[in-house]
């Protein structure tokens, strides 16, 4: 087949950017805002632009007092200490607190790019000191973002897949691109990697997972598929992070294999039992107040049969969260939901009978820790434990829902990519979840996602451009 002409100029571009997400845009702008000509590869379709980003909601950044939308001071060592206790020391001190330090700069910069921000909102995890929510969502965050970045000069090509990089000895000169059935060689001085995890390639997630892989769902965008990092990482650079380490919530089990976004997540899970597909419970749903939680779920139910779980509640707690897109299943007895869940009927109605006998007396508060727990029962739950009797009963099926990958490539505090001789690359940066193992060994603190992007993402463009600039010369 004859391949149509390129929809790409031929030229040599200062930076060619990889990816259409907040990473690529923070890149993008701050490296054209330095003068340089740049170029944005979105594999994405217009419509879809944006990765993973267009699913969010807040950005976590350090600030000393109170702003116009956040309710009070979040020092850096708080921010640090925050970050230190998820990821269980799991993370580059230094790379992690110069992030920190210069998410300061970020609430004014990203403003400064046509984001705007707004006060956190009702049923968001309890965010409103730390994280600051933008205005719109993610989508309206990457509207203001492309429209800055097209204003200024950037030249954006979607559906445009990065599939080959040149690069000799640490050095890149050219990338390869696929736009329907064009393909073209891009000269650049200059690359940022900011093409995302590889959360959408179930092949790579079962390198790590097993065949288990085959039942996560995946929260977000279908385009990252590593392809980026996968060839940076055969290209020499050094790899960070643990393949299965991700942020792994559990999701509405009906949700869609991909891009469901946010309103497939359950809240419910401290104001019932959760059981397994024997009927069986598995972990303390009660440990601590769900922000805290919540984001261990997800490998709780992958290390279940079929990777498939049922949170059980009765008609009592139905108003206390945020419900899902999906409406729950109800029944008029245990049996019935246990039926209709397609779960050992007897199973069910006795884990539920022994839960309910070993609740002890409280007063429950549905925001804090309450001390309502049972006591006797394995595993115990801790807090919010009341008696599952009131019908109608309900059920949420839940499955492990993979918000990105961890395992990236290694960058220094300018964002340029380790080689495998512990040499940063001349002029290859990285930034986003693509390099969010460098922060991030494990565990999540929420809004953090946006953190490493935009400000790894801003650090790459300025090194980028700066770099472009003196090989011009
Ligand atoms: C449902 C959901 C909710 C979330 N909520 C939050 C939140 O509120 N706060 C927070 O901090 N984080 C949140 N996150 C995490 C957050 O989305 C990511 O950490 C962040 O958006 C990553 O930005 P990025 O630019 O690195 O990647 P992305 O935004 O995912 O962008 C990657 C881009 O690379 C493109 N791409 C991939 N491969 C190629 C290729 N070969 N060639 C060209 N382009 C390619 C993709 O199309 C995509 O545009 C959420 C994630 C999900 C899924």
């Amino acid at each position: 087949m004859a391949s149509s002409p390129s929809p790409f100029p031929s030229q040599t571009w200062d930076v060619i950017v990889v990816g259409g997400g907040n990473a690529a845009l923070c890149a993008a702008i701050s490296a054209r805002r330095l003068g340089a000509s740049v170029l944005v590869l979105e594999a994405a379709p217009k419509f879809y632009r944006g990765g993973n980003t267009r699913h969010t909601r807040n950005m976590r950044c350090a600030h000393d007092a109170a702003t116009e939308i956040l309710t009070g001071p979040y020092t850096e060592d708080e921010f640090w200490d925050d970050l230190q206790r998820v990821t269980q020391g799991q993370t580059d001190e230094d790379l992690a607190r110069f992030m920190i330090a210069e998410s300061k700069e970020m609430l004014t910069w990203i403003v400064e790019q046509g984001v705007r921000f707004q006060p956190s909102l009702g049923g968001t995890l309890s965010l409103g000191r730390t994280n600051s929510f933008f205005l719109g969502g993610g989508r309206a965050m990457l509207n203001a973002l492309y429209r800055t970045a097209e204003t200024l000069g950037v030249e954006v090509r979607y559906d445009s897949e990065v599939v080959g990089l040149e690069i000799a000895d640490g050095h890149l000169s050219a990338v390869q691109v696929r736009c329907g059935s064009a393909a073209a060689r891009l000269a650049a001085r200059a690359l940022v990697a900011a093409s995302g995890g590889f959360e959408a390639n179930i092949g790579w997630l079962k390198e790590g997972w097993g065949e288990i892989a085959e039942n996560f769902l995946i929260r977000g965008t279908p385009y990252n598929r590593g392809t980026v990092l996968r060839m940076l990482i055969d290209h020499g650079a050094t790899q960070i992070g643990d393949p299965t380490q991700c942020h792994a919530v559990a999701i509405d089990a009906r949700a869609p294999k991909f891009d469901g976004g946010i309103i497939t997540r359950l809240d419910c899970v401290v104001y019932g039992i959760v059981v397994n597909r024997n009927a069986e419970r598995f972990y303390d749903e009660g440990e601590d107040i769900w922000p805290k939680r919540y984001a261990i779920w997800g490998r709780l139910v992958a290390a279940q049969p079929d990777q498939i779980a049922y949170i059980i509640f009765d008609a009592s707690s139905l108003k206390l969260f945020m419900p899902s897109l999906f409406p729950p299943i109800a029944a008029d007895s245990i049996a019935e939901l246990a039926r209709k869940l397609d779960l050992p009927e007897q199973k069910l109605v006795a884990t539920v009978e022994s839960f309910n006998a070993a609740v002890q007396p409280g007063t429950f508060d549905p925001l804090n820790p309450d001390g309502c727990r049972t006591e006797g029962l394995t595993p115990r739950k801790s807090n919010w434990a009341r008696k599952i009797e009131q019908g109608p009963f309900y059920a949420y099926p839940v499955r492990p829902g993979i918000t990105f990958t961890y395992l990236g490539v290694k960058v220094d505090k300018a964002a340029r990519i380790i080689m495998g001789d512990g040499a940063p690359a001349a002029n290859m940066f990285a930034a986003g979840e693509i390099m969010a193992g460098n922060v991030l060994g494990r565990g999540y603190a929420a809004g953090i996602g946006m953190t490493i992007g935009s400000v790894f993402g801003r650090v790459a463009g300025k090194g980028a451009a700066t770099h472009a600039r003196h090989s011009h010369a």
